[in-house]
């Protein structure tokens, strides 16, 4: 007969525990056997619980220590090793084959979930040509006669604050209709404004999500071109609202009103350099 032995270690339920009364694992050769737990108020001779090979030994059968409870369990485990590491093995493999169908439920769960949103945003038919955009940044640079017709427009399709203006808004025509493609900032990104955290540019830019619906009224015409050399001067120079505060004029220029050095007055947007440039490229 030979005899075979066993390196016995403690290790924690937590990996930032470092003992006293916390939870402990029992490892045999670095296979976790069992465990250890605090039974809080019993009598002292019972205060230490362990489970594993040896069943669940807590109450009357509880110890004074941990290292009697663990004990207690490594010596059951003694008594047929082979055997005991073949129903863990099993007990291991069950417990995985359980987590990969947990697993693979959230997955499907999730894929359907996108499917639905997708389907709810992009609706179920193939995109098709575009036939007319809206540049971005449209109402920043275009003339105000033609921003008021564009957003009396997307009002007429209930789209009134839902439409970026810092992105395209182009219209498709489909199979069997002709749709409106927007890009429509996500709930997250509007609440965070909506509670006066500070969205930078970037941000506004990226949180967004395509939408489409289907167009009942033609849009007007857009006499100005697309004006990617001012995207980074109103990525700079931002109009900003005071809505509490008005200085006469209640939007302003958040860069050159932050660069004036004066506190107790705001440069109004559209600022010099906005005009400028906007003239510049024109
Ligand atoms: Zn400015």
């Amino acid at each position: 007969m030979t005899t075979r032995t066993f390196k016995v270690t403690r290790g924690w339920e937590n990996s930032e525990y470092t003992g006293g009364q916390e939870d402990g694992v029992i490892f045999v050769d670095g296979r976790r056997i069992g465990g250890t737990y605090w039974c809080g108020p019993q009598p002292r001779s019972r205060r230490w619980a362990s489970y594993g090979p040896a069943g669940a030994l807590y109450g009357e059968r509880g110890f004074p220590t941990r290292d009697a409870a663990e004990a207690a369990q490594v010596r059951e485990y003694a008594t047929n090793p082979d055997e005991y590491d073949r129903l863990n093995d099993q007990a291991n493999a069950l417990l995985a084959a359980d987590e990969a169908e947990r697993q693979a439920r959230h997955d499907a769960e999730t894929a359907r979930l996108d499917a639905e949103d997708r389907l709810r945003r992009l609706g179920d038919d193939e995109p098709g040509p575009t036939v007319w955009t809206c540049p971005a940044f449209h109402h920043m640079y275009a003339p105000a006669r033609e921003v008021r017709l564009v957003h009396s427009w997307l009002r007429f399709h209930g789209l009134e604050g839902e439409v970026s203006g810092l992105h395209p808004i182009r219209v498709e025509r489909r199979a069997t209709r002709t749709v409106i493609v927007y890009e429509r900032p996500t709930d997250m990104v509007q609440l965070a404004a909506a509670m006066g955290q500070n969205v930078t540019h970037e941000g506004w830019l990226k949180a967004v999500e395509t939408h489409v619906t289907t167009l009942v009224e033609d849009p007007p015409t857009i006499t100005v071109p697309d004006r990617p050399d001012l995207h980074p001067v109103f990525a700079e120079h931002r109009p900003v609202k005071f809505p509490l505060i008005d200085f006469g004029r209640n939007v302003a220029c958040s860069c050159c009103t932050k660069n004036s050095g004066d506190v107790t007055s705001v440069i109004a947007w559209p600022c010099d350099v906005v005009e400028t440039a906007i003239e510049k490229g024109a």
